[in-house]
């Protein structure tokens, strides 16, 4: 991928890399043609003049192809980890402008990509394109760099973490799912606070916030992701024949389960067996709930333990988004299914509550 930079200096107090990707916000209305068209980011002063009262140095780079994020892949984060990394002396914080289709996927897996942050790494977008008169992106992009370049009396980034800010809000990447696709406010965090709430200004919940054990030594970067995984959403109806395909499949070591409530099943004998089967096979059976907020406890009620004790595993309060960037990340990093649910039943970026 080549990066253009726009090396634009003015008083120096913070250093910001914004990385644009694609997506709504980095859109203007082409006045010939009348349709929506990425604009040259590297003129993103002249767009947003308004970062310009920021005494920060703003630098900013481009994917080569800008992406509508429903192409996103890993190799997009994989690409985004390794210029995070090759930056992260450079830059005191990082604003990546992204689609809102997947950047609650984006969002997770670079939190787990990043092992140790010191740095903000703040993940904003649009629901109108910057250039429309209504635009949400100007509010967004400027609260995501304030963020960003956030520093507490000691010097140290106040959000050391992989965040999305959108809609006043800054909110924990691995915890966001996005729930509406007309709102300003799209994205939800149910199960986890609000790092942050920009009003007149901008309140931390530092009580909430990750920060390192130890600020001077340099992030782990983790690009190796094992993307073998499905995701069986349960729904009455369903067919042996589905699941069976699902469960049993070939070509996954990973099944996250999408079921009700606290993490139930149907209890019918026919399902029960594809779960044993699955696991027989060797697979990693991940239980995430539907709902968009509480937790699996799979001891609750009859249906769930009988999945406890056929061996599915417990995603406690994770969102799907979040389970499966975990997924990817831990068998990305162990061949052996056991280091995998050993991580997967332990609070590794702030995902779950434990
Ligand atoms: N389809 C767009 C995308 O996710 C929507 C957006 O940017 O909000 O790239």
């Amino acid at each position: 991928m080549k990066m253009k930079f726009n090396l634009d200096r003015t008083t120096e107090k913070s250093a910001i890399l914004l990385i644009y990707t694609g997506g709504t916000i980095g859109m203007k209305v082409d006045p010939e043609e009348q349709t929506l068209k990425p604009f040259d980011f590297s003129q993103i002063l002249e767009e947003v003049p308004e970062l310009g009262k920021f005494a920060y140095r703003i630098d900013s780079c481009t994917f080569d192809t800008i992406i509508d994020s429903a192409d996103i892949e890993p190799a997009s984060w994989q690409m985004l980890a390794s210029l995070i990394e090759e930056k992260y002396d450079s830059y005191d914080g990082f604003v990546i402008l992204h689609g809102t289709d997947t950047m609650a996927y984006s969002a997770s897996a670079l939190s787990f990509m990043t092992e140790g942050l010191t740095k903000p790494v703040i993940f904003t977008g649009s629901q109108l394109p910057i250039g429309v008169a209504r635009t949400d992106g100007k509010e967004n992009l400027i609260s995501a760099v304030e963020i960003a370049a956030a520093k507490d009396a000691d010097g140290h980034a106040i959000v050391p973490e992989v965040c999305i800010c959108f809609g006043n809000c800054l909110m924990r990447g691995n915890r966001t799912s996005k729930v509406n696709s007309e709102n300003f406010r799209a994205f939800r965090s149910e199960n986890c606070p609000h790092l942050a709430e920009a009003g007149i200004s901008i309140r931390y919940n530092t009580g909430v916030i990750i920060r390192p054990e130890d600020w001077t030594r340099r992030p782990v970067f983790h690009k190796d992701l094992d993307t073998r995984v499905s995701i069986l959403k349960i729904h009455p109806g369903i067919t042996p024949q589905v699941v069976k395909n699902i469960l049993c499949g070939p070509e996954t070591r990973a099944v996250i389960i999408e079921t009700y409530g606290a993490g139930n099943a149907p209890s019918r004998e026919w399902f029960l067996d594809l779960v044993k089967e699955g696991i027989s096979m060797g697979k990693i059976i991940l239980n995430v709930t539907q709902c968009l907020a509480g937790s699996v406890d799979m001891g609750l009620y009859a249906t769930g333990k009988k999945l406890q004790e056929a061996g599915v595993v417990s995603g406690y309060d994770s969102t799907t988004e979040g389970a499966l960037a975990k997924l990817f990340y831990l068998m990305g990093m162990h061949s052996d299914n056991d280091s995998v649910i050993s991580g997967l039943d332990k609070n590794l970026r702030g995902e779950i509550t434990k």
